[in-house]
């Protein structure tokens, strides 16, 4: 272990040689889950999902746990009734936990607001009152589009309450995006928010709606958050606060059948266009409680939960949202960007809540990296017990910086992997049961059957293949929106209808973990080496001067493909030929002389989606000179054009 003396750097460097992390005792003492039995136990998969699915109120119970009958389109709980709202506020209020906080609400300026369970359980059922009264029916599409602010939470909770099925897009889309999502999902009302504020500034989203929404919708509601007089029109535009004034207090949950959709939301385009994923009512919410608790070793009394997520992508509905509520969890959410006001806000706001639980994605991970461990450092971190993390693989530099300095090298790690697609985690540590290894995600969770396959669907052993998953599960999406071809061609066709492709290339060990190596189209193969992509990222990034890095493979006359790295640097470091050299050398160290990289490309910032993922595909466009692909769920547009000024200046 690390010695006085030594620099963060040296330290880090020198765990870079541990493989595993084992829970301390005192960790393991208190977990909830301890009894590595489960595992055994999830193997009658039909019979462990029903015990699960037992611990939400079920209006009527269903008669058949699972009819697989028609693969690739799985029915959980058939004949089952529940509702999603009703399990995630009245059953609370009901048994005298009110009072509790389920938000504690954190504006960009430092604003707070605690909205208890009774504060929602009032606010949705009036909300949901005022929906109908604009004429949404169950089964309608409703699109939203709001900041982290806890409306959102009511607008989605108020579908669910009258069986309207929510559209959430992410509030940092373009209102362009918005409009696409809305055509396709042919939603008849938005919900909305005049002006959105982001670092300072206040983005007049009602105002870009208005310009691209003509009349496509019938209804826009708007929450009104900033003075920016919003333009209303008259018959079609309603204030969300005089709705809610006007609106019934009492609104009976509608009991919604097991399969009922719950909701559509599109994946983040990492790879493809966005697929409009549709989950449904029973099954996701079992999936999700129970992963939300299991994973994160959940005290609802005790724990102070915050998932740093944005609610418009998937991790925000299931582990901000429907989780965390229906397990009765406090939760912080928080408005802002991490770097606002200052690069220590996510450690001021830990210290201020006494947050015990946290949740975030690598590339938050390696901002933070970025930005200086000062940050961190200067403030109390030490009521977090658990980590976790989400999103992509996390390089084990990364992931040691969050164990020891976020983490104090007291908190275990969780790295879950998951997708819009599966609901809920799928592979994970189960914290008090298994040992983290740096890098991987750990094994799929029980219930949940995994397997890493050849091109002909046979078991890959401890080479690299196909993730798969190999028997449905609650919480799977259930078709693709209105596509239901394109949901069997993406995800059923290859290895047959009952088992589901991933879409990642992944590595079972010796040990049975997993380790996700990346997106299939992302490995690169070097004079027929088969090398993935997040590999030579991850020794590129262990170089002490970068920050981040993209790898992708370029067509090579002499080695079929040869690799084109995009580097960021620290700090404000500017890129030399000697230090090419010395990552050149790292990755020779690491890897092998083949993988090394052909060409460095400095970059400022990587193309990345919303929800944080480098775009790898818009990398190869530029890097081959081809038309950029869809680049409609890229953060800031602005990096690609920077990108191929740098390319031009080097060819
Ligand atoms: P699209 O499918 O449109 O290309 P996307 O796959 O980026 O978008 P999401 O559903 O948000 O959209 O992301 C799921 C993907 O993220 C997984 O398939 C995987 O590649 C990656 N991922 C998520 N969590 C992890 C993790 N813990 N480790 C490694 N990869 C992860
Ligand atoms: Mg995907």
């Amino acid at each position: 272990m690390a010695t006085e003396g030594q620099t963060l750097e040296q330290q880090l460097e020198e765990l870079l040689d541990d493989e595993k992390f084992s829970p301390s005792e005192d960790f393991v003492e208190q977990a909830v889950i301890t009894d590595p039995k489960i595992y055994e136990q999830g193997e009658d998969y039909e019979a462990f999902w029903a015990e699960r699915a037992e611990a939400l109120h079920w209006d009527t119970k269903w008669e058949q746990v699972l009819d697989w009958s028609n693969p690739p389109f799985a029915k959980w709980f058939v004949g089952g009734k529940l509702n999603v709202s009703y399990n995630c506020l009245d059953r609370h209020v009901e048994a005298g936990n009110g009072g509790r906080v389920a938000y504690h609400w954190r504006g960009e300026e430092g604003e707070e607001l605690d909205v208890t369970y009774a504060d929602l359980h009032s606010d949705v059922q009036k909300f949901a009152n005022a929906l109908k009264s604009l004429g949404v029916r169950k089964g309608d599409v409703v699109a939203v589009y709001l900041p982290m602010i806890p409306e959102v939470a009511v607008a989605m909770l108020a579908c669910a309450r009258i069986g309207a099925i929510h559209n959430v897009v992410f509030g940092g889309f373009s209102a362009e995006s918005v409009r696409e999502r809305i055509e396709f999902s042919e939603a008849k009302i938005l919900i909305t928010v005049d002006g959105a504020r982001r670092k300072g500034k206040t983005a007049p989203i009602k105002e870009n709606v208005d310009e691209v929404i003509g009349d496509l919708v019938d209804t826009i509601v708007v929450v009104k958050r900033s003075d920016n007089d919003a333009p209303m029109k008259a018959g079609r535009d309603h204030w969300y606060g005089e709705l809610l004034e006007a609106a019934d207090a009492d609104c009976p949950p509608e009991p919604m059948d097991a399969e009922d959709p719950l909701y559509i939301l599109y994946t983040s385009g990492s790879t493809a266009k966005p697929k409009g994923i549709l989950h449904t009512t029973g099954g996701y919410l079992t999936g999700v409680a129970y992963t939300h608790a299991a994973v994160f070793d959940l005290k609802p009394e005790e724990d102070i939960y915050w998932c740093a997520a944005d609610v418009g992508w998937v991790t925000g509905h299931s582990y901000i949202i429907y989780g965390p509520l229906a397990n009765g969890t406090t939760s912080v959410m928080y408005e802002g960007a991490p770097d606002y006001p200052g690069k220590d806000i996510w450690w001021e706001i830990v210290e201020r809540y006494k947050v015990t639980i946290m949740y975030c994605a690598p590339t938050a991970i390696r901002a933070c990296m970025k930005w200086g461990v000062e940050h961190p450092a200067s403030h109390d971190l030490s009521s977090l017990r658990l980590l976790g993390t989400v999103g992509e693989p996390i390089n084990p530099k990364a992931w040691l910086w969050y164990w020891k300095v976020v983490g104090g090298g007291r908190c275990p790690i969780v790295d879950t992997w998951w997708q819009t697609e599966t609901g809920g985690v799928m592979i994970t540590t189960l914290p008090a049961l298994l040992d983290a290894k740096p890098g991987s995600a750990g094994k799929p969770l029980p219930g949940i059957e995994a397997a890493v396959v050849d091109e002909e669907g046979n078991d890959a052993g401890t080479e690299q293949g196909y993730l798969v998953l190999k028997r449905p599960w609650p919480s799977m999406l259930r078709t693709l929106y209105k596509e239901d071809d394109r949901f069997v061609e993406t995800y059923w066709n290859k290895f047959g209808k009952d088992t589901y492709l991933v879409g990642d290339a992944a590595r079972r060990d010796e040990d049975g973990y997993f380790w996700i190596i990346g997106r299939i189209d992302d490995v690169v193969n070097v004079s027929g080496h088969r090398l993935s992509t997040a590999e030579v990222e991850s020794a590129i990034v262990s170089h002490g001067k970068v920050a981040e890095a993209a790898v992708i493979g370029q067509a090579d006359e002499d080695t079929g493909q040869a690799i084109t790295a995009f580097v960021t640097l620290e700090g404000d470091l500017d890129g030399t030929d000697e230090l090419i050299a010395e990552i050149r050398e790292k990755v020779a160290d690491r890897i092998g002389k083949f993988a090394r990289p052909k060409r460095i490309i400095w970059a400022d910032d990587l193309p990345k989606t919303r929800s944080g993922k480098i775009m790898r595909r818009l990398l190869r466009d530029i890097a081959e000179g081809r038309e950029l692909g869809d680049v409609t769920t890229l953060r800031d547009p602005s990096v690609m054009a920077q990108l191929e000024g740098k390319i031009k200046e080097r060819d």
